[in-house]
């Protein structure tokens, strides 16, 4: 068989610990003996980082701008602990953090499903993608503990102008006063990386915020989506025969409860932070959760949910051959190379991408599992393999349906 052939490279970010170990098995038996793999590789594993004083990520992130596409390898945000470890030069800032400030992205998490997990929420038939808006609100808040009677304020000095004031409580006793801002450029990149992905994906959106309540802050996020959906988006959309659908939060979150599924959920930041952990735990696995990063302008970069896992990696380290689950790093290769497919018009690369998918899933519903499944499986007698195994077991698969 030829390899199929790709025209514009991915750009390739390597990673950390037992995820960077996955990452060349991947290569190995899943893509290399089909494609004709292009990439342009950037290694960010922690001592090359620090041996470049992070600038491997900062051009990581700008190939990504240049090109489009990329696909990513989990890594170590350093602490206290890992400076000594890898004896660092600095605690060098988390690279998903720098990769999310240049491209200015929005990141969108979907879980995998198997026929065999059964989400907790029985009527739940397809993956919710929620899209959480990280930046600003209590996450850049200033607070105050008041500790006793006194007024509080709300005060914008516009800059050579006279200053605005709003009161917000006369203090009779202690408490508490925080002050939180957004800014229009983030809600309206939000919004954008919100309608390029439900477009790129066919899927409606639905946005909810307490408009009702917070009738300048949450109702300006109402407003600039529906500003920004009405000028620039509703005609595709018409096309795409999808909606956008913006409702309350607390009527959103009734109806995630009863639907189907198969949509994406744009939250505020922190109801982002929480909505992600309910959707993410009721689907059933970390492990199962894929994750891309969407800029305003439509630039990818897919990735796993999960971290490195350390555990397992000090264990492979020992020589022991560890279980962990490779499918959200293969889907970020799946989902990386058919995105490239697709902007290149490269139908076969595409086909090549939907075929590792269904080979992936088909191990699983086959009962071919890593152990952190085995124990969620219902249905199936499953048969616990090492990453390796399951590695070659899709292969075999994926083999057949090429
Ligand atoms: P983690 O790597 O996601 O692992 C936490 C635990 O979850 C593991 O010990 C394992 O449980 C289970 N798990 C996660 N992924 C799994 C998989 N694919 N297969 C099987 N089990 C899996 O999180 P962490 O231990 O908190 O973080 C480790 C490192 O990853 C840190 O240095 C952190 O900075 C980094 N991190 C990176 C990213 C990223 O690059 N996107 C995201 C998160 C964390 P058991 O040990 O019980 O089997
Ligand atoms: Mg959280």
């Amino acid at each position: 068989m030829d390899k199929i052939k790709m025209q514009t490279p991915l750009v390739e970010m390597d990673g950390d610990e037992m995820t960077r170990v996955l990452w060349q098995w991947i290569k190995d038996e899943l893509i290399l003996p089909f494609v004709d793999l292009k990439t342009e590789y950037y290694d960010l594993g922690l001592p090359n980082r620090d041996a470049t004083n992070d600038q491997v990520t900062v051009d990581a992130a700008n190939a990504n701008k240049k090109y489009g596409v990329s696909v990513k390898c989990a890594t170590i945000t350093p602490n206290a602990q890992r400076v000594e470890e890898y004896d660092l030069h600095q605690m060098w800032k988390s690279p998903n953090g720098t990769i999310r400030a240049i491209l200015d992205g929005t990141v969108f998490r979907t879980p995998i499903m198997i026929d065999s997990i059964k989400p907790v929420v029985k009527n739940w038939q397809a993956p919710i993608t929620i899209a959480r808006h990280a930046y600003g609100d209590i996450y850049k808040a200033s607070e105050i503990r008041v500790p006793g009677p006194g007024k509080a304020q709300l005060v914008y000095t516009p800059i050579g102008g006279e200053p605005e004031v709003v009161d917000v409580y006369d203090f009779e006793c202690g408490g508490v006063l925080q002050g939180q801002y957004n800014k229009d450029s983030s809600i309206e990149s939000f919004a954008r990386s919100c309608f390029n992905y439900a477009l790129s994906v066919k899927q409606d959106l639905w946005f909810g915020a307490k408009d009702t309540i917070s009738k300048k802050y949450d109702h300006t996020f109402k407003d600039v989506f529906q500003d920004i959906y009405d000028r620039e988006y509703r005609s595709q959309f018409e096309n795409a025969g999808i909606t956008y659908f913006y409702s309350l939060i607390d009527d959103i979150v009734a109806r995630v409860i009863r639907s189907k599924g198969g949509f994406i959920w744009a939250c505020k930041n922190y109801d982002g932070d929480v909505m992600s952990d309910m959707v993410s735990t009721a689907f059933g696995s970390l492990a199962m959760m894929t994750s891309v990063l969407v800029s305003p302008d439509g630039k990818y970069e897919f990735e796993a949910a999960h971290g490195t896992v350390t555990r397992h990696y000090y264990r492979w380290l020992k020589g022991e051959y560890t279980s962990t689950n490779p499918m959200a790093t293969i889907f970020a290769w799946s989902g990386a190379l058919k995105k490239r497919g697709e902007l290149d018009e490269l139908p076969d690369l595409v086909s090549f991408a939907e075929k590792l998918e269904q080979a992936s899933l088909q191990t699983l519903n086959d009962g071919i599992m890593t152990k952190d499944l085995c124990a969620l499986a219902e249905g199936v007698e499953p048969v616990a393999v090492d990453s390796l195994s399951f590695i070659r077991a899709i292969r075999a698969r994926l083999q057949a349906l090429l």
